[in-house]
């Protein structure tokens, strides 16, 4: 294995298929084993006592600080992750969002949250922080005067994502993050979408990375894990907040999400070249309002995606044009091929409905270039089935919904 200070120089494909792989925790075979541990035995009383002076993976301590396959798993992001020193996992993406503004944020604090970022952090703000007398202030991420105008000394982290939560809109992430630096504050951002593999967020100046493993990494639809990783100082603060509210996930997630990882590269190009063609088509019909798939030219936020991201993945939305809710259901519940759920980036397809008006603060529902009566859209989570399939399926269910 290469060591530390050149593990970042190979191609990211390469380094999907070695990261990780360190001899001490392979042995001879290809997979880091499941070490399923919670007591870690020493040799002797000066071992003991050696034990817990080093906190890092790779020293053996207590189970909460991990074993080999967690370790494997934390080390293989790493990896991927330009400027990262290190990565620590959390038991879902929730508790890494959780995990990491608990790690930098403390009483009297204010929080801006990106207007179009994932539910549970808007709930997390405006509830778990709160009664931690943390403020949660949300920005609209297109209006950067805006959001620069927001900060004041109390304000500590910024929560960034791009593109956003079921609408879409793909921030300039390079200038939100310069703009934080600028007034002092941490920024974190929520990379699920593109994952490393699209968007190197710490080299385009975010300072704490965080994925829900739960979509993509998994990739198979049956584990939950988070991860964050951060240059040195604040992965050590994010490392030992996580210790302390006893954060850790079993070896045997950390082993599937170390095989996803195998083939994430994969996965994801089949998944956004799909997304893409199912995009164009849903373009040209009738029933369709707006696309809002960054990947597709033309559809809000394609620039910035096209100048920063290298990358995409199967999950976009759209919106219908006019119609009601129950229409829009009825097109949902003819679906076939498509399951109803949430979570996203696994092997198979998912729709969900898209109600976005309640759940904005300053950003508006429908979107521009959209009639008010647009508004009930659609998300799509494109798997890996042959795309003529899905855009047959997508096709028979306008024609139920038109029956209806
Ligand atoms: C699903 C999701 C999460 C949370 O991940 P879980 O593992 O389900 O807790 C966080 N951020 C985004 C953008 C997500 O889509």
């Amino acid at each position: 294995m290469k060591d530390d200070e050149t593990r970042h120089e190979r191609e990211i494909a390469t380094r999907l298929v070695t990261a990780g792989r360190r001899s001490e925790w392979t042995g001879p075979v290809v997979n880091p084993p499941v070490w399923r541990a919670s007591t870690h035995l020493y040799e002797n009383m000066a071992a003991h006592a050696e034990g817990p002076r080093h906190n890092e993976d790779g020293r053996f301590f207590y189970g909460r600080r991990g074993a080999p396959t967690q370790w494997a798993l934390a080390d293989a992001l790493t990896g991927l992750e330009q400027g990262a020193a290190g990565t620590v996992l959390y038991p879902s993406g929730v508790s890494a969002i959780a995990g990491v503004l608990l790690a930098l944020l403390k009483p009297g604090d204010i929080l801006l949250i990106t207007d179009n970022a994932y539910d549970p952090s808007r709930v997390m703000g405006r509830g778990l922080l709160a009664d931690f007398g943390i403020e949660t202030r949300f920005f609209d991420p297109l209006d950067l005067d805006a959001y620069a105008a927001l900060f004041c000394e109390r304000t500590r982290a910024v929560l960034l994502e791009a593109p956003g939560s079921l609408t879409m809109e793909v921030a300039d992430v390079p200038a939100l993050a310069a703009i934080a630096r600028e007034k002092g504050a941490v920024s974190v951002m929520d990379n699920t979408w593109a994952g490393p593999l699209g968007f190197q967020a710490l080299a385009n100046g975010v300072d704490v990375v965080l994925h829900a493993l739960t979509k993509h990494v998994g990739g198979h639809s049956d584990l939950m894990m988070g991860s964050a990783s951060a240059g040195e100082e604040l992965y050590q603060t994010l490392r030992k907040r996580a210790q302390t509210l006893g954060l850790v996930v079993s070896p045997d997630d950390a082993a599937l999400a170390l095989r996803g990882l195998r083939t994430l590269k994969l996965r994801m190009e089949q998944e956004a070249a799909s997304a893409l063609r199912l995009a164009e088509w849903l373009s040209k019909r009738p029933e369709v309002a707006a696309v809002l798939c960054p990947m597709l030219p033309g559809a809000p936020g394609h620039e910035i995606w096209k100048r920063d991201f290298t990358g995409g993945c199967g999950l976009f939305s759209f919106v219908m044009r006019g119609g009601t809710m129950a229409a829009r259901n009825a097109f949902i519940d003819a679906l076939d091929l498509f399951g109803i759920g949430y979570s996203w980036g696994g092997f198979e397809s998912l729709v969900t409905p898209v109600d976005a008006k309640p759940l904005r603060a300053v950003m508006s529902w429908p979107p521009p270039g959209c009639a008010t009566e647009d508004r009930f859209g659609v998300r799509l989570s494109v798997g890996l089935e042959d795309p003529d399939d899905l855009i047959a399926d997508l096709e028979q269910a306008f024609a139920a919904m038109a029956r209806r």
